[in-house]
């Protein structure tokens, strides 16, 4: 891979600025960054909440009790 040393100003220009509030998609507001308001800072904060409390669950992969085919 090459890294992408073509970035002569605008550190934080990385690829998080071409859209707007990461909610509603509206122009997106400095001091609630990467947010238009408070208000979706807000919502992206309860999204947040929300799925600390639903945990996805170990890898499905994973699971012991299978039994493959491998009952003789
Ligand atoms: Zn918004």
């Amino acid at each position: 891979m090459t890294a992408p040393l073509a970035t002569p100003r605008a550190p934080q220009a990385k690829v998080s600025q071409r859209k707007g509030c990461a909610i509603c998609g509206k122009p997106r507001d400095p001091r609630y960054d990467p947010f238009c308001s408070k208000r979706c800072a807000d919502v992206d904060l309860h999204h947040w909440l929300s799925g600390a409390y639903v945990v996805p669950g170990a890898a499905t992969a994973t699971a012991t009790d299978a039994p493959e085919g491998e009952e003789d």
